[in-house]
């Protein structure tokens, strides 16, 4: 689920969506009053009431392209076309989502079994075009990452994975103020606590900026490779810290004592690092400058897709030379030992 900048209050209704796909197929009298016009994109079916022609047209704009990007990142592509349907009124979206009535922040859901992706359109009306799309980068990762894990990601890795994925705008600074003074009081949650049903819908401020930082630092220590890896490890693992354990070779607990050691560097400014959107490429450099060529060659490997998948094409450009000075350093190397 996506909610606005101030985290006021989600909703458990959404995690009964998140963990009971499939669950809402029920149309209240308003659903069923409106008439559904379709605009079909290659990847989605738009479905818009009378009146939100123009919105339809927008979102099918840049929707294939979002589709592509993240199908790609995550080397796994949904069936299509998936649902994108857009409420033009708060009655309309309630009967799908009860609680959005009392919970101003709550802009769009995604349902997992019916591959759709709800937004309510009133409260989109102030985002900027970014945000806008970042709304679909959220909601069509959560469908992905669903998918991926069969189902099976709990609900704090799955809405710290859709918010790593947003192109990071204005309120990522206060989720880590958030999450600062979460710490300090010494209300953080458990990793358990996090990703047990609903905690994180019932504790949104902590629990939406905590999940961000847990895989931020997953990806920052092991790779965004590795979590794609993790989560599809979901589907035949008995649990989440099995599968943690399986990919990261680390059993789960001292995962996370190691997050948690991370955390204050995290709150220091590690937070701006994405490997998507602010690649940090300063490991990378330290392995080429000490000579350790294969290493870097690999790794230099992954960052290279990811960089190309997400257009940061200035780090791209000095990824491309350090993985020239790799090679040409190891093949001066086997020169070396063959001398
Ligand atoms: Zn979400």
């Amino acid at each position: 689920m996506k909610s606005t900048a101030r985290w006021l209050a989600a909703v458990l209704f959404l995690v009964a969506l998140l963990l009971a796909p499939g669950a809402l197929h029920a149309q209240g009298p308003d659903e069923q009053a409106l008439t559904w016009h379709e605009q079909s994109t290659t990847h989605f079916a738009i479905l818009y009431p009378e009146g939100e022609e123009a919105e339809a047209a927008r979102y099918a704009t840049f929707v294939d392209q979002v589709y592509d990007n993240l199908t790609t990142l995550f080397d796994h592509r949904l069936e299509t076309p998936v649902t994108l349907r857009l409420y033009p009124t708060l009655a309309a979206y309630e009967e799908i989502n009860p609680l959005a009535g009392e919970v101003k922040g709550v802009i769009a859901h995604a349902q997992l079994g019916r591959r759709e992706i709800a937004v309510l359109v009133p409260r989109t009306a102030n985002l900027s075009d970014e945000e806008v799309i970042n709304n679909i980068r959220h909601e069509l990762t959560h469908l992905i990452i669903g998918d991926l894990s069969g189902d099976r990601l709990p609900v704090g890795f799955h809405e710290g994975v859709a918010q790593y994925i947003e192109r990071p705008g204005r309120d990522q600074a206060a989720k880590v103020e958030l999450l600062r003074q979460a710490r300090e009081a010494k209300r953080l949650l458990s990793w358990s606590q996090l990703n047990a049903g609903s905690t994180v819908y019932k504790n949104p401020e902590i629990g939406y900026s905590q999940a961000v930082s847990i895989v931020s630092y997953l990806v920052n220590v092991y790779g965004f490779d590795r979590l794609v890896e993790f989560i599809r490890a979901l589907r035949t693992s008995p649990g989440y810290r099995s599968a943690l354990q399986a990919t990261y070779g680390v059993p789960a607990d001292q995962l996370e004592r190691a997050w948690l050691d991370a955390l204050p560097a995290y709150l220091d400014g590690r937070w701006q690092v994405n490997a998507l959107w602010a690649y940090d490429l300063g490991p990378l450099r330290a392995l080429v400058a000490e000579g350790a060529y294969a290493s870097a060659e690999s790794q230099l490997g992954e960052a290279i897709r990811l960089l190309e998948t997400s257009q940061q094409s200035d780090v791209l450009g000095e990824a491309r030379h350090l993985l020239a000075l790799s090679q040409r350093g190891q093949d001066a190397g086997e020169a070396v030992l063959a001398a």
